[in-house]
């Protein structure tokens, strides 16, 4: 009796990281990073992408073989993705093979399809805070398109896109200081707020920019971005202070991912286009 093998998870590798998403975020690129060993592939086979980080990390969207009009390759809905670790997932899942084989079968093969369809990896603010590469691939994967900056469209179609794009990373963030160990009868019961929000304590923000802004940021010797976007608000005429946020109308679906130059105003459009951070004052 032939055993027949169940699942196939084909692997595609590029070594260059950024190189390796400008691809999937502009197809038409002309980079070509991508290494891989399709040997049988029948359409439907999994494949997931492998990225060159250190450490080496995963796509969380797994790509599809497709066989349709001749050799299709592998097909991708980039939409959501994130990255893991590769080295934590193949201790995690007992892969004996992840960094040797092109291949993945069976058992092996559908531990990674579970693990990745089941536990899906949502774009959570504080993954992409730190300095690695894996969190500079992370914020390039995510970024949206146009430069967190200027807010112009960064046109990744050209041999020139690894030079026009620039991801800023940022230290790791700190745990927040934890309650006091020890109490006296008359000291309160109930915990303050739990954490103050990422917005409101973090003094520099992950960021991808367009060559003009990075550009920018290092002639004026500015190596926080939050200090970057507010020195382009202008100043409050009430009290002065440069610490302005521009408002915005609606209903965030994800309002810490918000950086904090921005004001989140509600779903009732004002007039008000500016807010003081420090005197509270609109205009
Ligand atoms: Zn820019
Ligand atoms: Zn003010």
């Amino acid at each position: 009796m032939t055993q027949t093998i169940h699942h196939r998870l084909h692997i595609l590798e590029a070594a260059d990281w950024k190189d390796g998403l400008i691809t999937i975020l502009e197809p038409r690129s002309p980079y070509r990073p991508w290494r891989y060993g399709f040997g049988e592939t029948r359409p439907g086979d999994y494949a997931i992408l492998v990225l060159g980080t250190d450490p080496s990390s995963v796509l969380t969207v797994l790509a599809r073989i497709d066989h349709e009009g001749g050799f299709g390759g592998a097909v991708l809905n980039p939409y959501a993705a994130d990255l893991v670790d590769l080295t934590t997932l193949a201790m995690v899942l007992g892969l004996s093979d992840a960094f040797v084989s092109w291949r993945l079968d069976d058992d092996d093969a559908e531990r990674v399809i579970l693990a990745l369809h089941e536990s899906p990896v949502h774009g959570e603010p504080h993954y992409r805070w730190g300095h690695s590469s894996v969190a500079a691939a992370r914020n390039l994967l995510r970024f949206g398109g146009d430069c967190h900056g200027c807010g112009v469209a960064i046109d990744l179609s050209e041999a020139d896109a690894r030079e026009k794009v620039h991801v800023h990373t940022v230290d790791p963030l700190p745990r927040p200081d934890p309650d006091l160990p020890i109490r006296s009868s008359d000291s309160p019961r109930l915990r303050g707020p739990l954490r103050t929000s990422l917005r409101g304590a973090a003094k520099d923000w992950p960021a991808v920019l367009c060559r003009r802004c990075h550009g920018r940021m290092q002639a004026d010797g500015c190596r926080s971005f939050v200090d970057f976007r507010f020195a382009q608000n202008p100043e409050c005429p009430r009290c002065g202070s440069q610490r302005t946020q521009s408002i915005q109308y609606g209903m965030p679906a994800d309002p810490g991912s918000w950086g904090p130059w921005l004001h989140i105003g509600g779903c009732c459009p004002c007039e008000e286009k500016w807010r003081c951070s420090v005197c509270d004052h609109e205009w």
